[in-house]
């Protein structure tokens, strides 16, 4: 138990406890976001020559900018989130640029957000909304 709870704090939640069941988040270590900034290659001479390439790198979407296409991950573009994550998106996802873009932490947190929202008021709010 965490916060100091030594026992469930009601019939419901000692279920949930016996049942070994828990809500942490568990990050896809693939798919993990990374605090640390991700490498960036610049744009190949193959790539320039297609003709629906579009060098993205300074684009904003949501709360996302796209810095450039990714050294390790093929068909990537290394993008940085307000919150100082970086992130790798599609091309296709960049272009689209959705105005709920951002990252794993920032999503989660909405998330988080809109529940508590709900469990005050009993009113749903799209949990874009608190991006
Ligand atoms: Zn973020």
């Amino acid at each position: 138990m965490k916060n100091g709870h030594d026992r469930p704090v009601n019939s419901v939640a000692a279920r949930v406890v016996s049942r070994g069941e828990s809500f942490d988040y568990h990050v896809d270590e693939k798919h993990a976001d990374s605090e640390l900034p991700l490498s960036i290659r610049p744009p190949t001479d193959l790539e320039l020559c297609l003709p629906g390439f579009l060098n993205l790198a300074g684009v904003k979407f949501g709360r996302l900018i796209a810095l450039g296409i990714s050294a390790e991950t093929k068909a990537r573009w290394v993008c940085k989130c307000v919150c100082g994550y970086y992130v790798l998106r599609t091309a296709k996802a960049i272009k689209a640029g959705a105005k709920g873009s951002c990252c794993n932490r920032c999503k989660l947190l909405a998330n988080a957000k809109s529940a508590e929202y709900f469990r005050r008021t009993g009113k749903r709010v799209n949990s874009e909304d608190f991006l």
